[in-house]
Formats: C-alpha cells, sequence, structure tokens
C-alpha cells in the first residue's frame, strides 16, 4: 500500500499517457489496415486495367502477324510440300516426291565397267559431267567423287564433290538431293584420309545447312543425317524448337491437303500436346503460316508487358502452361474475355507503390511523432506537478520546523519567568544566571526572527544593501558574539593580516557568517573544534567555517543552498532547523558578486568558503596596477 502511495502520481501521469497512446496507435494500426486493402484494390483494378491493354497489345501484334501472311511472308504450304523463308526454316518435307529423271543408258554401262577399268570410268564420267541434263551431271560427279575416293585422291574428290554441291536440290542416288549427298561424299572422304578437323568442319557445315532446310528432304533422311552424319563427328547438336515446328506445320499442311483448313485462324498444333501456336491465311496460291513454340510466342509477344513492367504467362484453357509458369497475384483473362487463342496471366511487377508507401511514412512518422510530443508534454507537467508539490511539502515541513523552532526557546523563556516571577529564588546569584539564560533565549529568538525576516526580503528582493568597502577581518571578530551559541567548544580563528578591502553590506555579510557557524555548531559534535579563517586568495578574499562535524554527502552539495531544502543526514539526526540559512548564505554572497564552496563528506567534517571578488579586482585601478607590476 505504501508503496503505491508513493508512486501514485507517476503512475497516474504513465496511465494518462499511455492510455491515449495506445488509442492513438490501436487507430493508426486500423488505418493502416484499411489503407493496404484499398490500396490492394485499387491495384487490383489498375491491375486489370493493364491486363486489358496487354490483351489488346497482344492482338494488334496478331494482327500484324496476319498483314504479314496475308502479304505472303511465313512458311507456304504448296501442294507439293512447305516452302520456308530464312527466319523461318522448315526441316523436312511433308513427303518429298520423287523426281523421275530417267538416267541415258550409256551412264548405267560405265558404271558396270568401274571395276575393270576405273580409268575408262573416270573419263566417260568426266564426259557426263558436262551433260545439259543436271540429273545426269550430278548422278556422274557423285560417281567421279566415289571412284576418286576409292583410289584416295583427296583433292580430286573434294573438287568434284563441292561441284555436285552447287546442283543443291537436284535428286541423285534414288531421290537424295545433290548438295546433301556431295556433303555425305565430303565427309566420308575426310574421314577416310583421317583428316579430323576438317570431318568436324564438314559435320558442322552440315548441321547447319540442315537446320536451314537447304534441302527438301522426309524427316527419316533428316533424322539418319543428323544422327550418324553431324551428331557423331562433332557438329551441332540439334535443337528441338525447329523440329516441333517443322512437325507442327506438316500437321497443319496435312489438314490443309485435306481442305480441312479454314480460310485464315489460329490454333495450337503439335500432335498430342499441342504447344505450337499455328497462325495461318490462305491466298490464291495456297496457305501462308506462321508457327510458334512456347519459347517464340513469348519472345514475341514479351515486348508488349516488358516495356510495363510486368509479368505475363500464357496458358490454354484448361490451365496448361504455354509460357511463363505461375505469376502470383496475377489477373487471368480467359479467352472468351481477349478473343487471344490463350488464357493469359498477367502479375503487376513494377507498378508504382511509392504513393502508398510515401503515405504509410507520412502516417506513422505523425503518429510517432504526436505519442512523442504527448510523452515529453506528460513528462513536462509531472516534472511541474511534482515540484509543486515537493515545494507545497517543504513549505509546509517549514512551518512545522519554524513553529518548533520558536517553541522550545518560549517554552524555556516562560518557564525561566515562571520562576522568576514565583519569588521563591532569594539567591541574587541564581537570579542573574536566570536573567542570563532568559537573554540568551530572547536573542536566539531575536536572530532567528531577523534571519527570517531578511530571508524573506532579499527573495522578495526588496532588501536595500548598504555597500561600503569593508575588511572582512571585521566581520569575523565580530563571531566573538556567538561563542555563546557554539558553547565551550574551542573556536579557532585565523585571520590574514593585511585582507584586501571588499565592497560589502557589514550586517548581511555578519549575518551570513554567523549562519555558518551556527551551522557548524549545529551539525558537530559538542567538542570538536570549529575553525574560521579569512584569507586572501588572487583577486578574492575567502572567508570559511569548517567543522569536524556529520559533513554532507556529495549528491546533495547542490540542494542544500535551496530554500526550505534540508539534508538527509540532518533530518535523521533530529537535528533542529528550518533549511533556510544557506539559501540565505548564497543569496547574500552572490549579490556581493562572489559565490559560496563547500567542500564536505560524511563524517569527517566540512568547509563552507564564501569567495568575495577584493575592492581592486572590482574596480580596475590602473595606477595600482602598475605599481604592482613594478614592484
Ligand atoms: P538548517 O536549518 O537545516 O540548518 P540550512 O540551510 O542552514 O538549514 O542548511 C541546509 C542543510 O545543509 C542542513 O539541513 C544540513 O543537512 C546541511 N548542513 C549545513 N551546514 C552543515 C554543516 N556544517 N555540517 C553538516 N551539514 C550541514
Amino acid at each position: 500500500m505504501g508503496w503505491l502511495e508513493a508512486r501514485k502520481i507517476p503512475i497516474l501521469f504513465a496511465v494518462a499517457t499511455l492510455l491515449p497512446i495506445a488509442a492513438l496507435c490501436w487507430l493508426a494500426l486500423r488505418t493502416l489496415d484499411q489503407d493496404r486493402e484499398l490500396e490492394r484494390q485499387r491495384r487490383r483494378e489498375r491491375l486489370e486495367v493493364t491486363a486489358a491493354r496487354v490483351a489488346v497489345d497482344i492482338e494488334r501484334e496478331l494482327q500484324w502477324i496476319d498483314t504479314r501472311l496475308s502479304e505472303g511472308i511465313g512458311i507456304r504450304f504448296l501442294p507439293a510440300g512447305l516452302t520456308a523463308t530464312d527466319s523461318d526454316p522448315i526441316l523436312f518435307q511433308p513427303d518429298p516426291a520423287p523426281d523421275v529423271t530417267l538416267l541415258p543408258r550409256e551412264l548405267e554401262e560405265v558404271a558396270r565397267q568401274e571395276v575393270r577399268n576405273p580409268a575408262a570410268a573416270i573419263a566417260a564420267y568426266q564426259r557426263f559431267a558436262h551433260s545439259s541434263s543436271a540429273a545426269v551431271r550430278a548422278e556422274a560427279l557423285l560417281a567421279l567423287g566415289g571412284l576418286y575416293r576409292g583410289q584416295r585422291r583427296v583433292d580430286e574428290a573434294t573438287r568434284v564433290y563441292t561441284a555436285l554441291e552447287q546442283l543443291g536440290d537436284v535428286q541423285v542416288a534414288g531421290g537424295q538431293p545433290a548438295g546433301l549427298v556431295a556433303r555425305q561424299g565430303r565427309l566420308k572422304t575426310f574421314l577416310e584420309a583421317g583428316d579430323r578437323a576438317r570431318v568436324r568442319d564438314e559435320a558442322i557445315g552440315l548441321g547447319h545447312a540442315l537446320r536451314k532446310g537447304e534441302w527438301s528432304i522426309d524427316r527419316a533422311t533428316f533424322d539418319l543425317y543428323e544422327t550418324e552424319m553431324v551428331a557423331r563427328w562433332g557438329g551441332p547438336v540439334p535443337t528441338d524448337d525447329n523440329i516441333r515446328r517443322t512437325m507442327a506445320a506438316i500437321e497443319l499442311w496435312h489438314t490443309w491437303r485435306r481442305n480441312e483448313l479454314p480460310p485464315r485462324g489460329r490454333r495450337f498444333v503439335g500432335g498430342k500436346d499441342p504447344s505450337v501456336l499455328a497462325v495461318w491465311v490462305t491466298t490464291a496460291t495456297g496457305a501462308v503460316a506462321a508457327l510458334f513454340t512456347p519459347e517464340k510466342l513469348q519472345q514475341r509477344l514479351r515486348s508488349t508487358w516488358q516495356a510495363r513492367g510486368l509479368t505475363v504467362a500464357g496458358a490454354h484453357g484448361d490451365g496448361r502452361t504455354i509460357f511463363g509458369g505461375r505469376v502470383d497475384g496475377a489477373v487471368v483473362l480467359s479467352p472468351v474475355q481477349t478473343q487471344l487463342p490463350f488464357q493469359i496471366a498477367v502479375g503487376g511487377g513494377g507498378i508504382q507503390e511509392n504513393d502508398y508507401t510515401l503515405r504509410t511514412a507520412l502516417l506513422i512518422g505523425g503518429v510517432v511523432l504526436a505519442c512523442a510530443l504527448m510523452i515529453a508534454a506528460s513528462y513536462g507537467l509531472y516534472r511541474i506537478t511534482t515540484r509543486e508539490l515537493q515545494l507545497a511539502r517543504q513549505q509546509s515541513d517549514f512551518v512545522a520546523a519554524v513553529s518548533h523552532e520558536f517553541r522550545t526557546p518560549l517554552t524555556s523563556m516562560r518557564h525561566l519567568l515562571d520562576l522568576l516571577l514565583s519569588r521563591g529564588i532569594s539567591d541574587e546569584a541564581r537570579k542573574q544566571s536566570y536573567y542570563g539564560l532568559l537573554a540568551g533565549e530572547t536573542e536566539r529568538l531575536q536572530r532567528m526572527v531577523e534571519t527570517l525576516l531578511s530571508f524573506g526580503r532579499i527573495d522578495a528582493g526588496a532588501h536595500v544593501w548598504k555597500l561600503e568597502p569593508l575588511n572582512l577581518a571585521d566581520v569575523v571578530e565580530t563571531v566573538d558574539d556567538i561563542e555563546r551559541d557554539i558553547g565551550t567548544r574551542p573556536l579557532i580563528v585565523n585571520v590574514e593580516s593585511d585582507l584586501p578591502l571588499v565592497q560589502a553590506d557589514r550586517e548581511a555579510l555578519g549575518r551570513a557568517v554567523w549562519n555558518l557557524l551556527e551551522n557548524a555548531a549545529k551539525y558537530s559534535p559538542g567538542n570538536s573544534p570549529i575553525r574560521v579563517f579569512a584569507r586572501r586568495h588572487g583577486s578574492t578574499v575567502l572567508v570559511g567555517v569548517q567543522d569536524q562535524g556529520i559533513g554532507i554527502p556529495v549528491s546533495e552539495h547542490q540542494r542544500i543552498f535551496q530554500k526550505f531544502v534540508r539534508g538527509e543526514q540532518a533530518k535523521r539526526a533530529g537535528i533542529r532547523g528550518v533549511g533556510v540559512g544557506l539559501a540565505l548564505v548564497k543569496r547574500i554572497v552572490e549579490a556581493h558578486g562572489g559565490r559560496v564552496q563547500v567542500v564536505s563528506e560524511i563524517g569527517t567534517g566540512s568547509t563552507f568558503t564564501l569567495v568575495l571578488p577584493a575592492i581592486n579586482s572590482q574596480v580596475p585601478n590602473p595606477e595600482s596596477q602598475s605599481a604592482v607590476a613594478h614592484g
């Protein structure tokens, strides 16, 4: 209970401050929550609008592809097969129709004699190599190359195959393109000659040519050359992409051949798991199509969302991913909504959050500031209140102390008077001693009243200072008067001769020294000595009172000079006092332009020193200064 009572005020203040702060924080949190929800909705709406724009842009891109197709740019569907552009190669054909070119009988004759008479065969083939028929030329060059290869004539064989390569798509050896067969022949020539480096170059060249769709071949031929020639001898590893695209194109071509392809359209093709987007337009000469594998499709469309800082994924109507994977918090637009051939999921990567972050920061900052202000205000109020309370308590203590101080001498005076008046005392000597005691008590009472009155005047600023040049030795000498008060204890007075004068109010300074002496006597044991000194120190004069009393803790060295403040030691020891003496001393000394120093330690004693400016230093006199300098 006592603990609670003592801390009632701080607890009250803490509660009064913390409650509104908690309410404020709660409100701020709610506002933040609502703001976040609102922001989320707003962002969602913005994303929906942006997603619709992306869909429109994708549609525009697809329409642009349509336009290009209408201009005939793309993979062309012809009854004979597919023709591709450089950027959209077709690796193999649906079913390349073999050219039926009849070869001259003589050529077959030469072939039959090859083994018996190679030289004659070579000469004959060389002749056929200049035939007007490309098919004959191709056949002759192929046979010639074979013969040279057999005779290890690498250079001649290479030259002949290179000539054969120029014939490109001309069919040879039962329907294979001359270019492809020539490259194969050259590769084998190098292989047989053990020239690994050129074999590899050949494999790489062949790989690139196959990948560009240079010849009209079927899938089986393509695969055979890929594995047997290119991959085996260090050519480029085939990429799935073009194969998938070619197969999708072939699938679409078959539909077109069956007359089942609408005049224009967009559709995913590619066997059981259709993932290649086909866009086509039929023209007078056939159909033109563009085919996009998922990667190509994403590449092609990316510009429509990348500039906006968005993430977009494409999926089939049933949710199977086409490109882009999962997008968190995305707006999903179905093909029905967008008229696109696939569903898009648009996520807002780069939507501006600055506004929201700024608002949040401002709100949090405002709340923190408000809380800080409330705490500061509350603390200030608490300080003022406690100070007022303390002052009130000190004042009531003061009144109690003063009453007590007065009562003690008054009681003994009354007692003495009663004794004297009762005429019971006939002994003159005793009578005299009673009178003496009575006078002492009266004087004490008077000093006390005077101290209080003069403190009241000085504190109110109403005191009129009577300043005059004063030798402080005179002031200290008057302490003789006090010997009565300090009892029988030894008083050691030590005054330096030749003290500089001080501009001072004699009576006030006397009261200050008297107060110090009274304290020294009050706060030290009855027989311990008290020292009084006065000496010069630089441009000041020091007047000090030293005792060997109870001492003052360092923590109180400042406080004891405040009015009504009494030391804890003093209160605990039950020593009388009202807490005004030192406050009065301080005010008097400060009015003289000086200060009070205290050096004290518990149990050892205290020294109070008045530091007062000497007249010379107060009013600088150029003559005396120069005299000192010369002296
Ligand atoms: P009081 O009436 O209590 O003596 P003062 O203003 O004269 O009031 O002194 C304030 C307090 O300073 C005292 O209550 C006491 O605790 C401390 N004090 C002053 N002088 C001395 C001293 N000479 N020795 C120890 N304590 C002292």
